[in-house]
């Protein structure tokens, strides 16, 4: 571009800038409510990392199948009133990653993939959390995975790099949030094992850090402010950075899990709830459809308990149900498939109940039994097409139809 065009934008900017501030300072007089409604008093957020809509159908499809029906059957969220889309790409790429996916959610601003709560040159960014925590907000920030993974680390984190999970976790104490929740920690001491252990590390800095019930309701009984909510057998040691299948008679359930925290919040002042449901994009990256379609109802059985608070405060609360990105491109139908053809549900579901509802198939068997089933994955990693945003309740109108990610802030905080 020529110097002599550049001044021409520059002054056709200054000019658009003189009238854009003329309006603001004559609507400054007349500012209503619903011009700028603000947020719900009580705000659900949940991700389900790497869910399309695909993943959604295949989920009420099997749900169906096991009705011994084609369809009918739905997941709670898909029964929301509102429905958007939200486009997924990041700064640099057109194919998105957790991080700069739940940093555009989170901060209503675009970063590289691998960056987390900063800008491409790296300056801070402000989780809604943080905000919504200013304006008075209890904030709980939970997750199926690591509490230190990409997407709950998106509400309280900064960091070139999402894999400084050491990093990540000696920023929880900044946020001051009041719940966290996951399943344990990724680099528990340190990359090389040789750090502070993160519960030491939390616990000097005012956190109690809870594995599994007992000690949480030891961690009641002493009063506890500030809660991270781990579970029991992730205690004192490293979460596998991929575990997906069975839960064990420990495991604190996604509902659970939900219902803890609502308690822990309580209803006096205003909250904010992000639930991240990890294992839908780890499964799908692995292409497992029936371990994908079970973290898929484990996520729904958290929502379940959302609508439970919502229909108590049917006026005040929003439950939003997005994903960061879709993965996998799974379809229902492949190689080949008319239409004339049916799932072969039967079949995925007698080797998952076979299997014990482990995650243990090889690569080449499950490939076979997708085939065979007729549903179809086109990749192991990411695709950039726009993800549903399911609404309900106060503001949920401002969901629908087709927007950005990094609009999902404004609209929840109602800019
Ligand atoms: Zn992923």
């Amino acid at each position: 571009m020529s110097k002599v065009r550049k001044s021409t934008v520059a002054g056709i900017v200054c000019g658009i800038l003189l009238i854009v501030a003329c309006v603001v300072i004559a609507n400054m007089g007349n500012h209503d409510k619903s011009a700028n409604p603000g947020p719900a008093k009580y705000i659900f957020l949940f991700i389900g990392d790497g869910m399309g809509a695909t993943h959604v159908a295949a989920a009420e499809s099997y749900l169906s199948y096991l009705e011994g029906e084609r369809g009918l059957e739905q997941v709670s969220f898909t029964k929301f009133p509102v429905l958007g889309m939200a486009s997924t790409y990041s700064a640099d790429k057109n194919i998105t990653c957790s991080s700069a996916a739940g940093t555009a959610i989170s901060c209503g601003e675009k970063t590289n993939n691998g960056m987390l709560g900063i800008t491409p040159d790296g300056d801070t960014l402000t989780s809604i959390a943080l905000e919504l925590k200013e304006k008075g907000y209890k904030i709980g920030i939970m997750s199926s995975v690591p509490v230190n993974h990409a997407t709950p680390a998106a509400f309280y984190g900064h960091n070139a790099s999402r894999h400084d999970y050491y990093g990540i976790t000696k920023e929880i104490p900044a946020s001051g949030y009041d719940f966290f929740a996951g399943s344990g920690f990724l680099d528990y001491a340190g990359k090389d094992g040789d750090r502070t252990g993160s519960e030491e590390l939390l616990e000097n800095e005012g956190y109690t850090v809870c594995f599994g019930n007992e000690e949480y309701e030891e961690a009641l009984r002493n009063g506890a402010e500030r809660i991270v909510l781990c579970q029991e057998e992730y205690k004192g040691t490293e979460v596998p950075s991929y575990v997906t299948g069975k839960e064990s008679d420990t495991t604190i359930g996604s509902a659970e899990m939900m219902k803890k925290c609502l308690d822990f919040l309580g209803d006096e002042k205003p909250f904010f709830i992000m639930y991240e449901q990890g294992e839908i994009d780890w499964c799908a990256h692995d292409n497992k459809t029936m371990p994908m379609i079970e973290a898929v109802l484990k996520l729904d059985d958290a929502v379940e308990t959302a609508l439970e608070f919502y229909k108590k405060h049917p006026d005040e609360t929003l439950i939003l149900v997005t994903a960061d990105h879709e993965t996998g491109g799974i379809t229902l139908g492949a190689t080949g498939t008319r239409a004339e053809v049916n799932l072969h549900w039967e079949e995925l579901d007698s080797a998952w109940i076979a299997s014990g509802h482990l995650n243990t198939m090889k690569e080449d068997e499950n490939r076979k039994l997708n085939d065979s089933a007729f549903i179809g994955w086109t990749t192991h990693g990411h695709t950039g097409g726009p993800v549903p945003v399911y609404a309900i309740g106060a503001g949920a109108e401002r969901f629908g139809g087709r927007y950005d990610n990094t609009d999902i802030k404004g609209k929840i905080l109602g800019e």
